[in-house]
């Protein structure tokens, strides 16, 4: 019998996890190892050292290990905006006239506006603890930053982050919340690394990418003692910390017997649908229950619908490691008109092997379409999402009306990565009518792909 669901399901104190769960342990088919890009071997904590922090390096390579308690100065920080509620979209589900009952784990109550603070707070606490005076990084739509920037406030780091130069134009706010809690924001590619005077000189004019930024951010870190890199997707040990937001979300859904038929999230670099999924794939892979697990890309950045899976590199500048992942090229950006973020060119390599193996599989939706869903959930949920996880409500919604179709009464739980105040231009295309959906031709692509480094 099911107990009545709240509208909103907090967890208490002592059900919050204390160990982040590393879905790798898991896997039967590992992501295939990251390579160093001078020897095309496997890479090593050692090497490593030198850009990440020896700590994170060791989560980044650790494919065995399932848990990993939580340090506690982390879940004290936690607590200040944790655990995050899973909310029940009643007033959605009336205004669709759909039987499914609808759940979305809300991560953007806090200031930073989206779920990277939970991976900012860990890589900053880990960077501390090595006695390191600060940490570099890129940023493209401006969350990460401002997500590192509080988290590097509260460990008193110095943090210096690389922004992609059209979101430090367009906005101009998150760049002052950044600096308002201490960090020193560049726009990229800048003139202050040798990788940003390169790619000025062969790209006069460029609004930047993240690839690019990541380049500029690693050479920042590795020119200067007692600095490393840290980036706030695609890595492993990133899906790693995100798994709070799984563990929550199953520890709520448990607690209300509530069983998930279909879980949704927006995939960018793929790590807030990682740590979504995490503890549900783990659970596939064990055998012990199915799911419809859905990633949901940009058409306009199509990486696991659209791209290849092969080693790529991570960056524009070819310094980081090489990485196996469904990839569009180092070198793809997504055209100009492309509003919201989810423009890197890669996937997690985590995400990457749980979709060729089809555990999860992905979708493709138009910008226009994700923000008519963005419209449509703001409208009656009260949240202004972010166009990035508009994208899953897309999906959610879609689906919800499927089953109004087939009368069929499907929990369907997506992520609701963060809200959308920050991207006011985005909207103001949208209420203007001037948004347009740029779909990358297969020419496009087979240009990019035509770049990937010969491995293997
Ligand atoms: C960064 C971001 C994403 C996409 O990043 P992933 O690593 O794919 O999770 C999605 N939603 C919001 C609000 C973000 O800030």
């Amino acid at each position: 019998m099911n107990k009545e669901i709240p509208y909103k399901i907090y967890l208490e104190e002592h059900e919050m996890p204390k160990e982040w769960y590393n879905v790798r342990a898991d896997m039967k088919n590992k992501p295939a190892p990251i390579l160093n890009p001078a020897t095309l071997k496997p890479v090593t904590v050692e090497e490593l050292s030198p850009v990440f922090c020896e700590e994170l390096a060791r989560q980044e390579l650790d494919d065995t290990t399932a848990l990993f308690e939580i340090p506690k100065d982390i879940r004290d920080f936690y607590k200040m905006y944790r655990p995050s509620p899973l909310v029940r979209a009643y007033c959605l589900e009336k205004k669709l006239d759909t039987p499914a009952h609808i759940y979305y784990k809300f991560e953007g109550n806090n200031t930073s506006g989206s779920h990277k603070l939970n991976s900012a707070i860990a890589q900053a606490y880990y960077a501390k603890q090595q006695g390191l005076k600060g940490v570099t990084t890129e940023t493209g739509a401006g969350q990460w930053g401002t997500a590192l920037s509080m988290a590097c406030s509260y460990f008193d780091l110095d943090c210096l982050v690389y922004m992609v130069k059209v979101s430090y134009e367009q906005k101009p706010f998150r760049r002052e919340v950044m600096r308002t809690y201490g960090a020193n924001v560049t726009p990229s590619p800048s003139m202050t690394t040798e990788i940003g005077k390169k790619i000025n000189e062969e790209f006069p004019g460029t609004t930047g990418s993240l690839g690019c930024a990541i380049s500029e951010a690693v050479e920042a870190a590795t020119s200067r003692e007692g600095y490393r890199y840290v980036l706030g997707s695609v890595l492993s040990q990133v899906l790693l910390h995100q798994s709070i937001i799984g563990l929550e979300t199953k520890a709520a859904l448990d607690k209300y017997d509530i069983k998930a038929d279909m879980i949704i999230g927006c995939a960018g670099g793929g790590s807030n649908l990682g740590g979504l999924i995490s503890p549900f794939a783990g659970e596939m892979l064990r055998g012990e229950a199915d799911y419809e697990i859905v990633a949901v890309e940009p058409a306009s950045c199509p990486s696991l619908t659209r791209g290849r899976y092969a080693y790529d590199f991570c960056d524009t500048g070819k310094v980081c490691p090489l990485a196996k992942m469904y990839t569009l090229g180092s070198g793809f950006m997504p055209s100009a008109n492309h509003a919201g973020g989810l423009r890197y060119h890669g996937m997690s390599s985590v995400v990457s092997q749980l979709y060729d193996d089809g555990i999860i599989s992905a979708r493709s939706v138009g910008q226009t379409e994700v923000f008519e869903a963005a419209q449509q959930f703001a409208k009656v949920e009260g949240i202004l999402p972010a166009p990035e996880s508009s994208h899953a409500i897309r999906v959610a919604i879609d689906e919800a009306l499927k089953c109004k179709e087939t009368g069929e009464a499907k929990n369907i739980v997506f992520g609701l990565t963060g809200t959308g105040y920050f991207d006011m231009v985005a909207y103001q295309k949208f209420n203007d009518g001037d948004m347009s959906d740029y779909i990358p031709t297969d020419e496009e692509l087979e240009r990019s792909l035509s770049t990937l480094p010969k491995v293997e």
